[in-house]
């Protein structure tokens, strides 16, 4: 199965509930797993790997109801039919998932970290039994419709949603749950999707290592919400080493939250260990947004003496000259000059201008907002009634015929931008690796051989300093997956 199958599978099931019978913690461990915890109270868990875990080396039906699978994770006769096999055959589906949960989690491990909780999946295995029953997990919510459950107590999952079955990403969450050390919410905050979903620890490591693009989605989203909850700007002067902290904070939610007696806690350090690299991925957003708004946005909107056109006489662009108004009555409303504006006069002017398309003005890039909105105010200069109402306010041919201009290279040079280094909201995180690093320079340095951009300032900048395209070079190889040492 493909990671992206399963995860879709998994995302489909929305969640997955602890039954209600299972304890919160359990004090019979087993030696090995008393070793692990040991080990934990006493230092980082972030190291590496968890633990250099080996396959059983035999995969077999032990009687008629039981297959143990990879791991030695148990798979009841009930699961047979789901699997599309007869009883006795050998479960193909199960195994493969076991194994690509595995991958995953080892390539976690070692390129992100995982605490050693998390390693007791593997100490459990064993003992855990997988069966499949869409009329299990009970739930009292009727408008939740969990695909899995587990009791730690019983040592046993239950697939409820078929559909599901036998995801990689919720085989992991649910032997989350058989650990007994990973859940840090109540049951009910965890089981109810719409409680306190970002401060679940069972979900921060299920993104952490099945769903990364997710996990960022919505760290960037926390991060952008405790940045407005606390006023702090983006814009220089900024306060960046607080910026920062809402980063490191909207991570460390999940890992300081913990409401469940005899768990162990983390400490300030390895919530560092795993919290940091996120925190400096956000940071490096942040820089890039701050380059593209308060360096290249400025080299979009402007006109310089590179550019080759005629640049609107200076009155069109001073919002308080009459001809500006007159244009702004007729509809056409020329970007601030960046000569003078503010960043917060830039983004009235994009609510102005494109409002009816983007009322939400974090929806898109500010170089897609540029361009959109330079391509309608172009429009806008076709119609014979704006004409008309522009000519009644004193603007000569040559006036309208340097505004069409102006916004085609505006629209063209945003289009560069937002097609180059302005990517980074859509690709970053994907860490397309190094052959993508390799073709996307040269991708941005083509796009600035257009004829009509080709001399800008903003393209000269681009080929000089590079260093908006060198900071969307750091994002994309920041998450590149290391290869795993053998
Ligand atoms: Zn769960």
């Amino acid at each position: 199965m493909t990671v992206s199958a399963s995860l879709s599978a998994a995302l489909a099931a929305l969640l997955c509930v602890l039954a209600p019978a299972a304890r919160a913690e359990e004090p019979d461990f087993d030696k090995v797993a008393r070793g692990l915890v040991e080990r934990l109270r006493q230092g980082p868990r972030a190291a590496g790997r968890i633990g250099t875990w080996r396959d059983e080396p035999r995969q077999v039906w032990i009687d008629a109801n039981t297959f143990r699978g990879p791991f030695g994770l148990m798979l009841d006769s009930s699961c047979v039919q789901w699997e599309g096999t007869k009883a006795g055959e050998y479960p193909a589906k199960f195994q493969s998932a076991v194994y690509e949960m595995h991958r995953k989690v080892q390539e976690c491990a070692a390129t992100r970290g995982l605490p050693s909780t998390v390693g007791l999946i593997y100490e459990r295995m064993p003992q855990t039994r997988l069966r499949c029953d869409a009329k299990g997990c009970p739930n009292p919510d009727p408008t939740v419709h969990p695909a899995a459950c587990a009791s730690a107590a019983e040592r046993r999952i239950t697939w409820k949603d078929q559909s599901s079955y036998p995801s990689a990403a919720t085989l992991f969450h649910e032997l989350q749950h058989v650990t007994a050390h990973i859940d840090n919410q109540s049951t009910v905050d965890h089981n109810h999707p719409a409680l306190h979903r970002l401060r679940d620890e069972a979900y921060f490591w299920e993104a952490h290592c099945f769903d990364q693009e997710g996990l960022l989605r919505t760290l960037r989203a926390e991060h952008e919400r405790r940045l407005r909850a606390a006023k702090l700007s983006l814009s220089p002067p900024a306060d960046l080493r607080k910026v920062y902290e809402a980063a490191f904070d909207s991570c460390a939610v999940p890992l300081r939250y913990q409401v469940r007696d005899h768990r162990i806690v983390f400490n300030a350090r390895e919530i560092e260990s795993f919290c940091r690299p996120y925190a400096d991925y956000l940071m490096m957003e942040v820089n890039l947004k701050r380059q593209l708004t308060f360096g290249l946005m400025p080299l979009m909107t402007g006109c310089s003496a590179r550019d080759p056109i005629r640049c609107p006489r200076s009155e069109l662009r001073d919002p308080a000259s009459a001809p500006a108004k007159a244009a702004a009555e007729a509809g056409i409303l020329l970007p601030p000059d960046p000569a003078v504006y503010s960043p917060a006069e830039f983004t009235e002017w994009t609510w102005k201008a494109c409002y009816k398309r983007y009322p939400n003005e974090s929806e898109s890039s500010p170089a897609f907002l540029l361009m959109d909105c330079s391509r309608s105010q172009r429009a806008k200069l076709d119609d014979p009634k704006v004409l008309e109402k522009l000519k009644a306010a004193g603007l000569s041919d040559e006036d309208v015929a340097s505004l069409k201009a102006f916004n085609e290279l505006a629209a063209a040079k945003a289009e560069a931008v937002g097609e180059g280094p302005g990517r980074w909201e859509t690709f970053m995180e994907k860490g397309n690796g190094e052959s993508a690093v390799k073709k996307f320079v040269p991708a941005v340095l083509a796009r600035c051989a257009r004829p009509d951009i080709k001399e800008t300032s903003l393209c000269a900048e681009l080929r000089a300093d590079s260093s908006a395209i060198h900071l969307t070079v750091q994002l994309l190889l920041h998450w590149q997956p290391k290869t795993l040492p053998r």
